[in-house]
């Protein structure tokens, strides 16, 4: 279907310059497939960004994990999309469950700032996901249907965004969903595309899986038709990040 596999990797709020210089030498040196297979994408803090996109290989992008809602302004300790346009910065991560959680980010908020960012000139990582507690009681389609729609509400052009689909009780905790579990959700937020946005963007938006991805188990859940690829926390700071960037394959 054409869709190019995405792999995504979230630094958080991780490194000293050091560390940051040693992940970028470690990704300079990895033999990947080519760009016309994998986009590779990383997410530095804000303050590694000019450090790493001065360092990183060519064929590899940078991403911020963040960026403020509107213009910038009097928004004390927040960075705007224009300045992350400004140091040449081609992706944003809008939406992580950790902002979503312990920063109160509602679904409307977050759908803003994806269509801020994207009238910037941004593309975006969007994230989606269900917590435990909603998986058990059998609303996971209900809550990531509702934070897409939030988004839909205010994006009708889903040609820069990549949908991360990243259960919160995955996240951090190495209880990587099952393929299945993966391909299935994947699936669903296809059909919802298919029925609210267009059958064109259902079949070329690029749906992509995290929680606890790694090199052990990152090829089973990219043989899923719906995988497009993956968001990766903890293992993209880890030589791993290569092999996991290898299941493109
Ligand atoms: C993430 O933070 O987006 C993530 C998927 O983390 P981890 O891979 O560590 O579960």
């Amino acid at each position: 279907m054409g869709r190019k596999f995405f792999v995504g990797g979230n630094w958080k709020c991780n490194g000293t310059g050091e560390e940051v210089k040693k992940i970028v030498s470690t990704l300079n040196a990895g033999e990947v497939p080519s760009g016309d297979v994998v986009e590779v994408v990383v997410s530095p803090p804000f303050v590694f960004l000019p450090l790493v996109k001065s360092t990183l290989r060519p064929d590899f992008h940078v991403a911020a994990q963040n960026c403020w809602v509107k213009k910038g302004g009097a928004f004390t300790g927040e960075i705007s999309a224009e300045m992350l346009v400004n140091l040449g910065i081609p992706w944003v991560i809008i939406g992580h469950s950790e902002r979503r959680l312990l920063l109160n980010e509602s679904n409307e908020f977050v759908g803003e700032k994806v269509a801020y960012a994207l009238s910037k000139g941004l593309k975006v990582i969007a994230c989606v996901g269900e917590t435990l507690e909603q998986r058990e009681s059998g609303s996971t389609m209900e809550v990531v249907a509702a934070q897409t729609k939030a988004i839909a509400d205010k994006v009708s052009n889903w040609a820069n965004v990549v949908l991360a689909y990243e259960p919160v009780w995955a996240i951090g905790t190495g209880k990587v969903a099952t393929p299945a579990q993966a391909q299935e959700v994947h699936s669903e937020l296809r059909n919802w595309f298919q029925a609210n946005a267009s059958p064109e963007v259902a079949a070329t938006i690029r749906i992509i899986y995290g929680g606890s991805v790694s090199g052990a188990n990152c090829k089973e859940l990219a043989a899923k038709p719906d995988v497009d690829g993956f968001l990766v926390g903890g293992a993209s700071l880890k030589p791993e990040f290569i092999d996991i960037i290898k299941s493109a394959e």
